[in-house]
């Protein structure tokens, strides 16, 4: 019988991008909802040892092995897609926000597997259609950095459509508004230039405890010079909520459909073109590099038999033992692997 490999299909949620655990680069990213990617072709199948069998050799004593595929490490990474993010300092009332505003459960289902994943609200407009706002978690200075919890959250902003960024202009706690606005603005910049220039709203928030007004006035001048839509908004008291809402929902009609910062590295890769080694000559010398050896050789303990053993049937079945001999290799020439020095055998 022939032995057909079948391609194996993982489900991920909505958002997943696939990437290259080496380069970076991508790979596949899964937005729409069904879409199935082929992340590496299989090698060629092989042939069982029937596919051998003749009237005259009833018995098949060989099989032909099948080819072997490429084998890769890939990072799968889930971004939200929202069409609204939020973003501010820790307790500048996002979420409280969002509880107003949205509908009272928020929808999660498509990420149900896991607990750090943002809060989604959908919010149906006036104009009977509908939008997703995604709460994220506090941005805290340092967070392009990794420092905190900010970074592993700054990604799901990334393919928003829009940005309400909100600040505290009470002067609750000593808060300067101004400042607060210019540390966001500055991680998210460090943490992608794109992102800093997305579209992007000023919500001044708790209004109902302004204890002076300029701070107010001062977040306005900002505002005008960095070309910004800014509003007064209550979480507390729900005043200018509608007037904020409103404007939302009309200028994300306008508002082009996320566009997927990375877009234009994305790669697929093909049996041909991902070289899993290469062989260098060097007189009697032979040096193995490439990322597959990289791999093979992170798994191998020289020390152990069945390690080495391994190893070998690896290298064999990578075709390394085969590309090794079209050089010439002889008995006695050495074989050169990252660290390693082997002496050829056959
Ligand atoms: P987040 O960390 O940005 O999500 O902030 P939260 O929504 O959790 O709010 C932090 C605190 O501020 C909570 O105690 C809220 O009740 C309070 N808060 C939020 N919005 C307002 C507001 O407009 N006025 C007042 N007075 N308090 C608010
Ligand atoms: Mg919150």
């Amino acid at each position: 019988m022939v032995n057909l490999g079948q391609d194996l299909y993982v489900k991920v949620p909505l958002g997943t991008v696939v990437k290259d655990l080496e380069t970076g680069k991508i790979l596949a990213d899964l937005s729409e909802k069904g879409q199935k990617e082929l992340i590496l072709p299989g090698g060629r199948g092989g042939k069982g040892n029937s596919h051998f069998a003749t009237s005259t050799r009833q018995v098949p004593r060989f099989a032909q092995d099948g080819e072997k595929g490429i084998e890769l490490e890939v990072l799968l990474e889930l971004k939200l897609l929202a069409d609204v993010g939020l973003i501010g300092f820790p307790n500048v009332g996002k979420s409280t926000f969002l509880s107003i505003v949205t509908s009272a459960t928020p929808k999660i289902a498509d990420y149900h597997f896991t607990t750090i994943i943002p809060n989604l609200g959908v919010v149906k407009t006036e104009y009977g259609d509908s939008f997703v706002i995604a709460d994220i978690p506090g941005i805290i200075e340092g967070a392009s950095e990794g420092v905190g919890l900010g970074l592993q959250f700054l990604r799901h902003i990334e393919r928003t459509r829009l940005l309400l960024h909100f600040i505290d202009v009470s002067g609750q706690e000593g808060r300067n508004p101004v400042e607060d606005f210019y540390v966001i603005q500055n991680e998210l910049k460090k943490y992608n230039e794109k992102l800093s220039k997305r579209k992007q709203i000023i919500v001044a928030n708790k209004i109902d405890i302004m204890q002076d007004e300029k701070l107010y006035n001062e977040l306005e001048k900002v505002a005008k010079k960095e070309n910004m839509e800014i509003f007064k908004i209550s979480a507390a008291s729900k005043e200018g909520i509608n007037e904020l809402m409103t404007y939302v929902a009309k200028i994300l009609k306008d508002l082009p459909k996320e566009d997927l910062i990375e877009s234009d590295q994305k790669i697929v890769y093909t049996l041909e073109d991902k070289k899993e080694f290469e062989v260098e000559k060097k007189g009697n010398v032979y040096i193995i590099t490439g990322p597959g050896i990289e791999r093979l050789m992170r798994r191998v303990n020289i020390q152990d038999r069945e390690s080495m053993y391994y190893m070998q049937k690896n290298l064999l079945a990578m075709g390394v033992d085969a590309e090794l001999k079209s050089l010439g290799i002889k008995e006695g020439d050495t074989v050169k692997i990252l660290d390693w020095q082997f002496e050829w055998y056959n």
